[in-house]
């Protein structure tokens, strides 16, 4: 890219600088433009052209057809201007272009704002528009771009963009242009690094004013080497934010766990199994990041099974057995009450004292786990949001452990790390996630990863059944049940929720009625109350039911080794990582389990595609993978931040390799300069102050 565009020496207008102040803008433009978010001079150039117009390839008149979207240059003949029938206001404006003796019709039902008042007749011009069939048989275009060639060529390249009709495309054109060569921006990365990479400004006026032998398509699918420039710029700062928070963290001090082995050695015992070595690399990790002085924030990432549990129990251990305390916080009743008769069940004889914090704990019981949690005789506490919403104390907590992380807020994470001042966090989750991009996604965490399974897990078999297909899904769950299995059936909504065959209700009345009469069928959805939820599935959970008809709320955690099926309904509606997820709620006990995949009669072909996707990945890192190169990195990304941080631009990020690119940058530029103190971390500290000016700190991204 060249310097067209460069800023002046002498800038006159400051990117906070009023839009509203800016020549041909009144106050009711300005109003409209103010509707759009559109305030400043920075918004202004930051508002880039939602699409682009090829003018460059005038067509043949001979090559016209009905369909094409065309720029023809031929004579404009009178256009004349009448009312349209039925409307008192709106008026229609038609002529002829003779394009090399063919005779094209013009119509406008909208004048654009160019030709209001004045009708450009009888000239060269350019037309550029869609072409279609007119009544009589001849060729029309409906509501053409006009450019008349006394002018001069047209723009080969022109923007289009999203703006109020007060304004109009060519005004907006031009508020740009004029604000783009007066104003100087820059971006977040320092010129000492940026090598071949566009400036911010060298981008944007790329940007709204594409040189002529730009890259069409590029432009149009937000991929040309303005919008990647931009995104970069941003990554860059993401990165270096996460990169920074990551480096302050380690500064604070955490309680030291020192390597006294008595108890956590004795669990590794008495399990009934040998850790996979992904859990033994994992301990490792944690136990020496422990030891340090330095507050831990770690993420353990490991595909659904793979025995994170185990190895949060190791670390909870570890504090106990120097003296501390460790809660575990998970997303529901259930899974916190899982996890504490799984530590009663491995570490009961010798974890000390434990106890289960739940809205179900009440009375003198719960009095006497504050109390104990206060005055440090209970060692470790398993519970759900109770543990941090209500007044608990907690003597010394070393070790915070959050169980599928990403069900909770960035301000439960807080108030978890706020429970001690110097409390280590150990989060965890299921996310399928490639470890490459986990690496400069959660840069500001340390992570480990168990990317090994236990042995002996048999596999799941995935099927895509058509929705006329059902009764062979029920004539298999029904050889599951009588051999002492027991199923999960997903469906997508709850009574009174858009379409009631598919709800929860409506489905456990059609499949008692089915092949699988006489099974003993639950249900279970997010609108019922928390206790219900867990009387449900503990039923399920015991035996005492047969068929657990839901919702996507049993995604999480839980383990019934006994469960064998588990059938989705309407699966083309879940994403990837979402399917996964569900999928691994069976395949947990040693008996072959299968998944079945139903896939609704009106779903598109890219959905179908993404099931077959499902059929063949069989680990957490196949789905990842498969994910990623079925959304892109910046999606994943984006999605990630969910409107915490103004990430505009990040979602453009097509390739993996531009992140760890960035990350990498980052990382190199903080070695020279790591307060970013420099002159030439001037972009970057701005950059930053404004991820963080919202009262937002990334310690709590995770
Ligand atoms: P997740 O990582 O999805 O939370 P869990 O911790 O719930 O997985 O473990 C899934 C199952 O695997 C549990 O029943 C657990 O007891 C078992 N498990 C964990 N580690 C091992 C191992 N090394 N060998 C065999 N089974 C294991
Ligand atoms: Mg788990």
């Amino acid at each position: 890219m060249n310097n067209r565009g460069r800023a002046p020496a002498s800038t006159m207008l400051q990117i906070t600088s009023p839009v509203a102040a800016m020549p041909g803008i009144g106050p009711k433009r300005a109003a409209a433009l103010a509707s759009r978010g559109i305030e400043t001079a920075a918004d202004l150039i930051f508002h880039l052209p939602s699409r682009y117009q090829d003018w460059r390839e005038r067509s043949s008149p001979d090559d016209l057809c009905p369909g094409i979207t065309a720029v023809i240059e031929g004579d404009l003949g009178k256009i004349s201007e009448r009312p349209m029938r039925g409307s008192r206001w709106r008026r229609l404006a038609s002529g002829w272009l003779n394009a090399g003796g063919r005779q094209i019709r013009l119509v406008w039902f909208n004048l654009p704002a160019y030709m209001r008042g004045y009708l450009p007749g009888e000239q060269r011009v350019l037309i550029r528009g869609r072409v279609s069939a007119a009544v009589d048989g001849g060729l029309e275009i409906a509501q053409p771009e006009l450019h008349p060639l006394s002018e001069g060529e047209p723009k080969g390249l022109r923007p289009v963009y999203r703006v109020p009709t007060l304004v109009g495309q060519r005004l907006f054109a031009n508020l740009v242009a004029r604000t783009l060569a007066q104003i100087s921006v820059s971006g977040a990365i320092p010129d000492e690094v940026r090598g071949e990479l566009p400036s911010i400004q060298e981008a944007l006026a790329y940007l709204h004013d594409p040189p002529p032998d730009a890259d069409f398509r590029a432009l149009q699918a937000g991929e040309s080497p303005g919008h990647l420039a931009l995104a970069f710029d941003e990554l860059f700062a993401f990165e270096l934010a996460l990169l920074i928070e990551r480096s302050r963290s380690a500064r604070r001090a955490g309680i030291a766990l020192e390597n006294r082995e008595a108890l956590s050695r004795r669990l590794i015992n008495e399990i009934p199994f040998e850790l996979t070595g992904a859990q033994t690399g994992a301990i490792k990790e944690i136990g020496d990041d422990l030891a340090r002085q330095g507050q831990m924030n770690r993420l353990l990432m490991g595909d659904v099974g793979s025995g994170k549990t185990l190895v949060a129990f190791w670390a909870m251990l570890r504090a106990v057995e120097c003296g501390y305390q460790a809660a575990m916080m998970a997303p529901t009743e259930l899974l916190a009450e899982q996890h504490y008769r799984g530590f009663q069940r491995w570490c009961g004889k010798f974890g000390g004292h434990s106890a289960l914090l739940t809205g179900r704990v009440t009375g003198t019981d719960r009095k006497s786990v504050l109390r104990g949690l206060a005055n440090g005789e209970v060692g470790v506490v398993f519970g759900t949001h109770a543990l941090i919403q209500e007044r608990v104390r907690i003597r010394e907590l070393a070790l915070g452990v959050i169980d599928e992380q990403h069900r909770f807020g960035v301000f439960d994470r807080a108030k978890m790390k706020a429970l001690g001042a110097r409390t280590n966090l150990l989060m965890m989750t299921a996310t399928p996630i490639p470890r490459s991009l986990a690496m400069s996604l959660f840069a500001n965490l340390d992570v480990s990863f168990l990317d090994e399974m236990p042995p002996g897990r048999t596999p799941i078999s995935t099927d895509i059944y058509a929705e006329e297909d059902l009764s062979q899904v029920h004539e298999l769950l029904r050889i599951e049940l009588d051999a002492g299995g027991r199923a999960y059936y997903v469906v997508p909504f709850i009574e009174g929720e858009d379409d009631e065959a598919k709800s929860v209700s409506a489905t456990a009345a059609r499949i008692g009625k089915s092949a699988l009469r006489g099974a003993r069928i639950g249900t279970m959805h997010g609108r019922m109350a928390s206790a219900e939820k867990d009387r449900v599935m503990r039923e399920f959970r015991d035996g005492a039911l047969d068929i657990l008809v839901c919702t996507t709320v049993v995604e999480v955690g839980i383990d019934v080794p006994e469960a064998t099926v588990i059938v989705i309904d309407a699966a083309e509606r879940y994403g990837l990582a979402q399917l996964h997820q569900l999928r691994g709620r069976v395949g947990r006990g040693d008996k072959p389990s299968r998944c079945c995949l139903i896939a609704s009669r009106d779903s598109d072909p890219a959905s179908i595609e993404r099931l077959e996707v499902m059929r063949q990945c069989r680990t957490g890192k196949d789905v990842a993978e498969a994910d990623l190169q079925l959304r892109g990195p910046g999606d994943l990304l984006g999605a990630r931040q969910t409107g915490a941080l103004p990430l505009r631009f990040i979602h453009l990020v097509r390739d993996l390799r531009t992140i760890e690119r960035a990350r990498k940058m980052a990382e190199d530029w903080l070695k020279r300069d790591p307060d970013l103190a420099s002159s030439g971390s001037e972009g970057a500290r701005d950059a930053l102050k404004k991820m963080l000016s919202l009262g937002f700190s990334l310690g709590d991204v995770g």
